[in-house]
């Protein structure tokens, strides 16, 4: 089907538009700004391709300068977002400066066909590849929005490409923006689908980091960093359920700070607050990948190692208990000397264990330690048979 040219520019005029509209929208009522330069962009190219469509009718400079201008600058927002949503420094000037630079080339160039067609189509694909080659850059979590957005830039490439080709085989006149052909709707309607794709691709990539960063707030504990209690009691419940089926030992140790109270009486609560902090910073330097570590509640913290036997699980707590006895804190100038005991329960986990009852019994080794005079490791009485 071989649709009419500038009819296919204004629909995607329109769309775009629609899209620019709702999200400056709502990019402004959030001041989430990455939707609002996502928005800028989708404006950018509703305004290229009203360009388009007065090819013919209005003056070159702007169907065609103007217009190609404008579409890469809406790659330029585009880009200008992907470093937004990702809350990395954006290179404004390396990003902004394409466009700029395409305007005055093509304004030099209007009175050709084939160079300026050569010098737009292949600045606007080096804009889809940086727009790729950033996309693919410092990902740590490729959701499904990334890879709407690769998608988007690669459907972008092979539209642009089929221009290429076009002006290669001297048919660039195929090409022109008033000329309706098979070739023609093709590409625009490659181009419809990448800018739904940039803009969806885009917006969903806000929501995905939003939501990440909200299961991680719901995860950490605010003051240490470590896991929250929910957190940790997530992670044993995994750790449980993989030693039973792999029936492996697991070691569980509740840690507790030894008259952490008097450190509060006698430096204040800010340095409570440090030293908890620098326990758990010195805990986690020394603690393998695969062992967990959460507050458990006020200055209790529950710590799991997986595939751990009882010596093992004895001298790797013993490591720990010296290692900060021997590194007091740091506050106001002073240092703080901090001590902790260990309830800790180690073995392989029946099927009549649950974490209740394993946490009840590293509890009740705890307090033997405590009973016992503190600065100690004590081993629930049931694993150490
Ligand atoms: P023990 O050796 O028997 O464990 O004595 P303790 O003083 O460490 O234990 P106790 O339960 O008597 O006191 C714990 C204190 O921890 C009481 C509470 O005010 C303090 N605490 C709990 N959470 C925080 C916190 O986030 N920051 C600070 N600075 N103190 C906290
Ligand atoms: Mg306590
Ligand atoms: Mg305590």
């Amino acid at each position: 089907m071989i649709a009419h040219t500038p009819t296919l520019f204004a629909a995607v005029a329109l769309v775009a538009t629609i899209l620019a509209f709702c999200l400056l929208l709502v990019g402004q009522f959030n001041r989430r700004d990455n939707l609002l330069l996502t928005g800028c962009g989708l404006l950018a190219h509703a305004l290229a391709y009203v360009c388009y469509t007065l090819y013919a009718h209005a003056p070159l400079w702007i169907s065609y300068a103007l217009g190609n201008s404008l579409l890469s600058l809406a790659l330029a927002f585009y880009s200008a977002s992907l470093f937004r949503v990702r809350e990395q420094p954006v290179p404004w000037r390396a990003i902004f400066i394409i466009p700029a630079a395409l305007l005055v080339g093509l304004m030099l160039l209007l009175d050709t066909l084939e160079p300026r067609m050569l010098l737009a189509t292949l600045v606007l694909m080096l804009q889809c590849s940086l727009l790729l080659y950033w996309a693919r850059r410092h990902v740590e979590r490729a959701g499904r929005a990334h890879l709407l957005l690769v998608i988007g830039a690669l459907i972008s490439l092979v539209g642009l490409g089929m221009r290429v080709v076009a002006v290669v085989l001297g048919q660039a006149a195929d090409m022109r923006y008033d000329t309706s052909s098979l070739k023609q709707t093709v590409s625009v309607a490659i181009g419809t689908a990448t800018v739904m794709m940039y803009a969806i691709g885009l917006v969903l990539m806000a929501k995905e980091r939003s939501e990440s960063r909200l299961q991680h707030m719901a995860l950490r504990d605010v003051l240490t960093g470590t896991y929250n209690r929910r957190a940790i009691l997530e992670r044993f419940a995994v750790e449980l359920q993989r030693a039973r089926v792999e029936q492996a030992s697991l070691a569980v140790a509740m840690i507790d700070i030894d008259h952490f109270k008097r450190i509060n009486d006698l430096h204040g609560h800010l340095a409570g607050d440090e030293v908890l902090c620098h326990c758990v910073r010195q805990l986690q330097q020394r603690l393998r990948q695969v062992d967990s570590l959460g507050r458990y509640g006020g200055e209790e913290f529950l710590l799991l190692l997986p595939h751990t036997g009882r010596d093992g699980a004895m001298t790797a707590l013993q490591g720990l208990r010296e290692a900060i006895a021997q590194t007091p804190a740091r506050f106001a100038g002073a240092d703080i000397e901090l001590r902790f005991s260990v309830g800790l329960w180690c073995g392989v986990p029946g099927l009549d264990d649950s974490a209740a009852s394993l946490l009840g019994q590293a509890d009740a080794a705890l307090y033997q330690a405590k009973a016992g005079g503190r600065n100690a490791v004590h081993m629930a009485a049931a694993a150490a048979a």
